[in-house]
């Protein structure tokens, strides 16, 4: 989502009359767009900000600004005290004040008008083949962990209308695949439902029936969505998960399996929930790869608990997770109500035996392909290799032509390892 922010943020620059560049030393803007997801995240901006000032003593009309989910929850500056030769300091949304605050700064800018909603401005898309789309921003959960809450505010939705308008605009200038964003993707309920096809075969749930209309824009050959929510996977989008274009993949965050610390997430469902859902998907889609987000070293979390991951992960035969070692994030519930107890060491334990876990079962599953064929989109082309995601999300690569980049290649894997499907084009 960041990174769609992002070319939203470049697109207004853009406009008014600003090229990026790719040294810092040679820029007249710099606007980072901050993570906060993590600790890590925010501590590398405050190790930007001695060369903010070094840049701005060189180059005086340099302009510094700092967007995206840190400023968003740093509604009191506290952080933005420690983060000197910074001049614009403003969460995601207000990113349409843009041109007026740098044209302010720097009257050699043109200022341009802009709508008051930042979602309704068009991206730079960076790859003419795939693209971002933003649904929804926000979220209503309040996982106690998770600052998006307080990073992004409430839940919002992308009119019906604007979704689609900017999906068919993608396609007539050749994009094909089209990955849908939002906190939580699967709870976009439309503003406009009289947008909707008379014949949309789905009833209750509008994302269901936002990715049937997806499906029907000719030109889209691919759709992807992230991040799910396990409450909102009901029978229609789990049935909309086999409609023609959609990848053969679905990333489903369970963040824990044991039903306690689901509890002091605040998570809304439990272990056996998340288990009958997975149950439910593979028997629509038996073959579908599944992927999902693990924390470990949570408040309270036992060696129980942890096991209780472990066998979960099993029991979902996961084909990829991405773990955390829990961090505590300051204003979040969970920094309130909780105290951080699992020792550093223990946190690193228990995710290196998860990672371990999850290496060992990607590595059986990725064999199931070894001389089966796959369907590779070319996104990447290095010293004679093409590379690509193939339907299930699993990175491949063979040997072919740059000018396949782009298209959609037909590829028998001879070599399935961890991280990596090895092939030749059919
Ligand atoms: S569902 Fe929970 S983890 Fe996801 S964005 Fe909302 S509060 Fe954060």
């Amino acid at each position: 989502m960041n990174k769609n922010d992002s070319e939203r943020i470049e697109s207004i620059l853009q406009s008014m009359g600003l090229k990026s560049t790719e040294k810092m030393e040679s820029a007249d803007v710099i606007l980072l767009n901050t993570c906060s997801v993590r600790e890590t995240a925010e501590n590398r901006i405050f190790g930007y900000a001695e060369t903010f000032l070094r840049l701005k003593e060189e180059k005086p009309h340099l302009v510094v600004g700092i967007t995206g989910c840190m400023p968003g929850r740093d509604a009191k500056q506290a952080m933005k005290s420690r983060l000197h030769g910074v001049d614009l300091y403003f969460p995601t949304k207000d990113m349409v004040m843009l041109p007026q605050w740098l044209s302010e700064l720097n009257p050699n800018l043109r200022p341009i008008d802009l709508h008051e909603d930042y979602l309704s401005v068009k991206p730079a898309h960076s790859n003419r083949f795939q693209a971002f789309v933003t649904i929804q921003t926000g979220c209503n959960h309040f996982c106690t962990y998770c600052v998006v809450p307080s990073a992004r505010g409430l839940e919002r939705n992308r009119s019906l209308k604007d979704i689609l308008d900017e999906a068919k605009s993608l396609a007539s200038s050749g994009c094909k695949e089209i990955t849908l964003l939002g906190q939580i993707v699967n709870h976009w309920s439309a503003s406009d439902p009289e947008n909707f096809s008379v014949n949309n075969p789905y009833k209750e749930n509008d994302f269901a029936k936002l990715l049937w209309e997806i499906n029907q824009i000719d030109d889209i050959e691919r759709i992807h969505f992230t991040a799910a929510h396990p409450l909102y996977m009901d029978d229609e989008v789990i049935d909309a998960l086999t409609l023609p274009k959609q990848v053969n993949y679905i990333h489903l965050p369970v963040q824990s399996g044991s039903s306690d610390v689901l509890k002091r997430m605040n998570r809304r469902h439990n272990r056996e929930f998340y288990l009958e859902t997975i149950k439910k998907i593979r028997n629509k889609k038996p073959d579908i790869a599944i992927g999902t987000d693990i924390i470990v070293g949570f408040s309270g979390e036992t060696e129980k608990d942890f096991e209780d991951t472990l066998s979960l992960y099993r029991a979902c035969d996961f084909d990829i997770s991405y773990n955390a070692q829990y961090s505590v994030r300051p204003g979040t519930p969970a920094a309130k109500a909780f105290k951080d107890d699992v020792t550093k060491q223990e946190k690193k334990r228990r995710w290196d035996a998860l990672q371990e876990l999850m290496e060992d079962v990607t590595a059986r599953k990725n064999k199931v392909y070894d001389g089966g064929k796959l369907e590779i989109f070319v996104d990447q082309w290095n010293k004679e290799y093409c590379m690509g995601n193939s339907r299930e999300m699993k990175l491949c690569r063979f040997k072919g032509d740059r000018s396949l980049v782009g298209t959609i290649q037909t590829v028998k894997i001879t070599s399935p390892s961890t991280w990596i499907l090895e092939g030749d084009v059919v």
